[in-house]
């Protein structure tokens, strides 16, 4: 089930085409333009024919909606913190109406107040918007962060910690799980880049998170080291996590099969074409393909673009310039060999 975050420009029901488009299996956008406090309420027509494609496609149990990166559930401000419930109800009632089983977010910033204070101004939140979506199907997923500055969810212990305050506060823990973006585990000190390391990961999480509440998965190569505390994403298998660390985690058992077998996995990687035309998306979604079949894997035959990728948030204009500049061939085989070496 591997699926792409993609862009609604035009129409939501433009990203479902895309996604069919680029042979993947599932989605995650935004219902609404996510850098706007108040968005229209949905078109009615849209809803039905939105519920009328996933129906026909068959993915309604798969995809994924990202909340707007301006909620912050957990600001010590009283004013941020309201407009933040009443944006997160919007996004909950907005995946109700599209049948949109997850919905991704980050866990928030405590800012001027401290990590407790801030972990407790979640948990009030979430009360508050269980109270008014009662009955509602939809599962809020709560992203784990490379966690600089303030920012909550780094560590299994908080999340965990955080899962239990919400599930006291609402009574309702089945409507809350997570989301594991591997480049974010990675970048804040959880080591993905070979078999042995990303299992320990992994148990980890099992012991302190539990395998069965994490319900999205983030599949994102990281541009920065292991350690880093940089969200920088990267082209699967070209980052400091690689091809074996993403076989690793796609290899993860439980549950007396592949863990992750029923999760959607969403690539959140940098946007556009390689030198040869292809979409970026075609070319990761490939690799990850390799991955979960085991073969000897190898990181991407495209050259790698030489300078910062920008991820999906500010992903470059298609076609740019810096995408025609290519090295002589004699330095590009031998840059492939140098990856190959890597992986
Ligand atoms: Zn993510
Ligand atoms: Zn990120």
């Amino acid at each position: 089930m591997f699926g792409s975050h993609l862009s609604i420009s035009g129409s939501m029901l433009n990203a479902l085409d895309e996604a069919v488009g680029l042979g993947l299996d599932t989605v995650q956008l935004f219902t609404k333009n996510q850098q706007q406090w108040k968005a229209k309420p949905l078109d009615p027509g849209l809803v039905r024919d939105w519920n009328a494609r996933i129906a026909e496609l068959g993915w309604k149990d798969r995809t994924v909606s990202h909340a707007s990166y301006l909620i912050n559930l957990a600001s010590p401000d009283d004013e941020l913190w309201r407009k933040s419930i009443d944006l997160m109800t919007d996004e909950i009632e907005r995946c109700e109406s599209l049948g949109i089983p997850f919905l991704v977010h980050h866990p928030g910033a405590f800012t001027t107040s401290d990590r407790e204070s801030g972990l407790k101004r979640i948990a009030a939140a979430y009360r508050e918007l269980f109270e008014r979506t009662v009955g509602f199907h939809t599962i809020s997923c709560l992203e784990n962060t490379v966690g600089g500055g303030s920012t909550l969810g780094r560590e299994f212990e908080e999340l965990a910690a955080l899962r239990g305050m919400i599930a006291e506060a609402t009574g309702q823990p089945m409507r809350v799980g997570f989301c594991f973006d591997t480049c974010h585990a990675h970048s804040g000190g959880y080591d993905l880049s070979s078999p042995v390391t990303a299992a320990a990961v992994f148990e980890q999480w099992d012991r302190v998170v539990g395998l069965e509440h994490l319900r999205v998965l983030h599949m994102n190569d990281s541009k920065t080291p292991f350690n880093s505390h940089r969200d920088r994403h990267e082209h699967i298998g070209l980052g400091s996590i690689g091809v074996r660390g993403f076989a690793a985690v796609l290899g993860v058992r439980g549950g007396g099969g592949s863990a992750f077998a029923g999760v959607p996995k969403i690539m959140e990687t940098p946007k556009g074409k390689d030198a040869n035309g292809v979409p970026w998306d075609t070319i990761n979604l490939g690799t990850l393909r390799e991955c979960l079949s085991g073969a000897t894997v190898k990181a991407p035959k495209t050259e790698p673009a030489r300078k910062p990728v920008r991820t999906t948030a500010a992903a470059p204009k298609k076609g740019g310039p810096r995408k025609k500049k290519r090295k002589p061939a004699g330095k590009t085989k031998s840059a492939k060999r140098a990856i190959r070496r890597k992986a």
